[in-house]
């Protein structure tokens, strides 16, 4: 009785073990960072570095100061993409035209800091925000077309830290809603001068997919995760 339960014990392990090795590997984060490069860009970074994983940043313009960190990503082995220079809706979004005058713009910076083309897109407030409605008629049905013509991927995600959010919250709080065991994960965080407890959040976002066995990976070509066109 005995050994035959042992045996079965055995075989159960035996029949698990490469299950649990498979959904190790099929369970994948993406850990995105819009809006910079800020003065907090170098603190992602070395989080980043010290706990061996890639994250992707969306760049804008605004900050010209610190456009040498978009440099530095590259070199990190980082994916870079486009967040428009502007940032600004109501010009980003009066036509398909001007969002790409200004996508073009961050384009430049991009290739000048890196030497390369980046093909990966995030509209600003993602394809469902419902904004870009007041400047241009049918403007994100028009501008995931364009992307697509073009050759660019444009990415939403599924999971917020909430840190765009008016409050201010705590470093827990932010960690918590970044949280989420899906199986596919692309989170969206921001990389602003005003985002310290993003920063704080970060290496407890990283262990959490760490310790459920979570592949980190960075945006490509190939990633979707899209919403709805708002309009
Ligand atoms: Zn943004």
């Amino acid at each position: 009785m005995m050994k035959k339960m042992m045996i079965s014990a055995m075989a159960a392990m035996m029949l698990m073990a490469p299950q649990t090795a498979l959904a190790k590997t099929q369970k994948t984060v993406y850990l995105t960072f819009d809006d910079g490069p800020s003065r907090n860009t170098l603190k992602v970074l070395n989080i980043l570095d010290k706990n061996h994983v890639k994250g992707t940043f969306f760049v804008t313009g605004q900050q010209p100061q610190c456009f040498p960190y978009i440099k530095m990503m590259a070199q990190k082995g980082h994916a870079i993409g486009l967040h428009t220079y502007s940032h600004n809706y109501a010009k980003v979004y009066a036509s398909v035209n001007a969002f790409n005058k200004d996508l073009d713009q961050i384009q430049k910076v991009v290739v000048k800091e890196t030497g390369h083309q980046s093909k990966l897109v995030r509209f600003p407030g993602g394809t469902n925000n419902t904004v870009s409605r007041h400047y241009g008629y049918k403007v994100m049905t028009k501008l995931t077309r364009s992307m697509n013509a073009q050759g660019y991927n444009y990415i939403d995600w599924n999971v917020e830290t909430g840190d765009a959010t008016g409050r201010l919250l705590s470093p827990t709080q932010l960690a918590k809603n970044a949280c989420v065991p899906m199986k596919n994960v692309v989170i969206l965080m921001h990389d602003t001068s005003a985002k310290d407890n993003t920063v704080k959040a970060l290496p407890m976002i990283i262990q959490y997919y760490k310790d459920r066995g979570y592949t980190f990976k960075k945006v490509n070509a190939n990633t979707r995760c899209r919403f709805k066109p708002a309009n």
